[in-house]
């Protein structure tokens, strides 16, 4: 490719739009433009970069077994009420109506469609284990879309379904699919890691998420170092911290506490760790026009994990009570609320809550709290269940050891999904003495344009994006560092000549440009190599050749350069 024929429009002032050095990146090296939001177009480069990611992706799936197909991106909603996610998955859905008003959706994922072609054409136990997948286009009606491909509305994924006889099958598939992904963020050259993940809107059971480390990730994970426990924090569970000494129990004592109402300020009141507070919320369990109020008590010093709660309660949704619910339910503004009491509302305590020994709460009363409370004694504990949120330094719930934690980009997620899908959907087969069972299934799912933004999150410095070989958008760059040399330039279109015959993926700076110019889009599209010709190595008949990466710059002569090129370029490849 010629450097002066190639669409790749770079920018040199950093867009106002972008807020990751991934989205800043891909703008300014001319690999994407959006139309609207969470909406882009993918420029040369990036469709180049993005066939590759694809290409690793399809041999690790086929490796496994896979079998590449194509669904369609419009599904018709009877599919989708079948399943009862046509309600469940919300306003995420893009949803739209035909010329006859019958109700279709944009696929945000394809359990539906495959579970409706696997029912319609598998039906014994001889065609099963099946291992099905396609690359391509989903949509999501993100409620804010940002960090440029990062969180999109329409993008493109790998989704691979398992359909097995039993479990253990299901075991087996999911095992295959977990190697296979280790094998691609691998060959990617992304540094990764594998946590336990929430289920969430797609259900079923046990679930992976990889993660590719980068500070500017939404995902946060907690990861042990003495064992290899990892999760990310919307499931992560930890040890309760338990008291060395309990004290004897005290009196019940009401308190008289004119305006103090935050946790920090009824801890500083009573001089009291805020560890010993007992923090009482207010939550409404809300499935589509129904809610219901539920009362939450935790520690003081402790966050709700909003996603455990909700797991918890089974509900779609979950929502704060304002103010005024507050009141009504508590008898007491917000910053009184506190579980003594409280009658005609479920009361869910938090685990750890069980340890505290003499602790306060609000008295759902303006202006009082209660002291020396202890649960089981003076409110029920009928309902205790894990719902708080792991931070840093807590104890690992398998060895002990602190736990760290992280922040990522999912870029690939697993699930066991069992049978949700074939029951709802009636997917079954006939085993081998003749009875009809439940197809037992799995869902597994990479982001192609999400991993691209991930790899430049990880790989680049101030002056643009340092690919990894495996995905470079081409290997080499070839810059004459002055175009009216006409010994420079008939050398590089030597080189051009030779390096397109031996297979490298190369493109020549034939632009009328200063150097500068020349080396800064070098730089900032991150080609892995760059071959410059100067006068000065030219006189000694070499060429200098620059790694992208380490900075190293190694004189070669000119004759040499094709071979020596081709020996990095493996090595690199074959690198991770
Ligand atoms: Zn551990």
């Amino acid at each position: 490719m010629r450097m002066s024929q190639l669409f790749a429009p770079t920018l040199w002032e950093v867009p106002a739009e972008a807020e990751t050095i991934s989205h800043q990146y891909l703008l300014r090296a001319g690999m994407i433009r959006r139309i609207a939001a969470g909406i882009y177009t993918y420029l040369p480069l990036a469709q180049r970069v993005l066939e590759k990611i694809e290409e690793i992706v399809r041999e690790e799936m086929n490796k496994q077994g896979g079998q590449e197909l194509k669904m369609p991106t419009l599904h018709p909603a009877e599919l989708w009420q079948e399943s009862s996610r046509w309600d469940a998955y919300g306003k995420e859905l893009f949803r739209l109506q035909d010329r006859h008003e019958r109700d279709y959706c944009l696929g945000p994922t394809h359990e539906e469609v495959i579970t409706d072609l696997v029912r319609r054409e598998v039906n014994s136990y001889r065609q099963l284990p099946l291992l099905l997948y396609q690359i391509q286009t989903k949509f999501r009606d993100e409620i804010r879309p940002r960090f440029g491909l990062i969180r999109g509305r329409e993008f493109t994924m790998k989704d691979l379904y398992s359909f097995d006889r039993d479990q253990e099958g299901l075991d087996i598939s999911y095992q295959k699919m977990y190697d296979a992904y280790s094998a691609i963020f691998r060959r990617c050259a992304l540094k990764f890691q594998v946590v336990e993940a929430d289920t969430g809107a797609i259900g079923g059971t046990d679930s992976h998420e990889f993660i590719v480390v980068a500070d500017t990730g939404e995902d946060e994970i907690v990861y042990c170092e003495g064992c290899d426990y990892a999760a990310n924090v919307e499931r992560a569970v930890a040890a309760d911290e338990e008291e060395d000494y309990r004290e004897p129990e005290g009196e019940l004592e009401l308190v008289s506490t004119p305006g103090v109402s935050t946790i920090d300020a009824v801890a500083s009141f009573f001089k009291a760790p805020p560890r010993r507070l007992l923090k009482t919320l207010v939550y409404l369990a809300i499935d589509g026009e129904t809610y219901k109020p539920v009362v939450v008590v935790l520690r003081g010093d402790r966050e709700v994990n909003e996603i455990k709660l909700q797991n918890h309660l089974g509900c779609m949704h979950l929502a704060l009570a304002d103010a005024e619910t507050v009141r009504e339910i508590t008898g007491a503004p917000v910053g009184f609320a506190g579980p003594v009491g409280l009658v005609d509302v479920p009361l869910l305590i938090d685990r750890e809550v069980m340890a505290v020994v003499n602790g306060v709460c609000g008295a759902n009363k303006a202006d009082y709290h209660w002291i020396n409370v202890n649960p089981g004694r003076d409110f029920p504990t009928s309902e205790i269940a894990d719902i708080r949120r792991v931070v840093a330094g807590d104890k690992c719930h398998s060895c002990g050891s602190p736990l760290h934690s992280a922040r990522g980009i999912e870029v690939g997620h697993i699930f066991k999904l069992g049978t949700k899908y074939s029951e709802d959907l009636g997917a079954t087969f006939l085993d081998g003495e003749g009875r009809e069972r439940p197809i037992v299934m799995g869902c597994y799912g990479i982001g192609v344009p999400r991993t691209m933004a991930a790899a430049i999150e990880q790989n680049h410095d101030e002056k643009g994006i340092i690919w990894p070989m495996s995905i470079a958008p081409y290997q080499v760059v070839i810059v004459p560092v002055n175009s009216k040399n006409s010994e420079q330039m008939d050398l590089a279109e030597v080189l051009y000549a030779e390096m397109n015959e031996a297979g490298i993926e190369v493109v020549i700076d034939d632009r009328d440009e200063r150097a500068g110019v020349k080396f800064n889009d070098a730089d900032l599209i991150g080609f892995p190599l760059r071959v410059t010709i100067g006068s000065r190595s030219l006189k000694e008949g070499k060429v200098e050749i620059k790694d992208r990466a380490t900075g190293k710059v190694t004189l070669v002569k000119a004759g040499e350069a094709v071979g020596v090129l081709q020996e990095k370029i493996k090595k690199a490849s074959a690198a991770r």
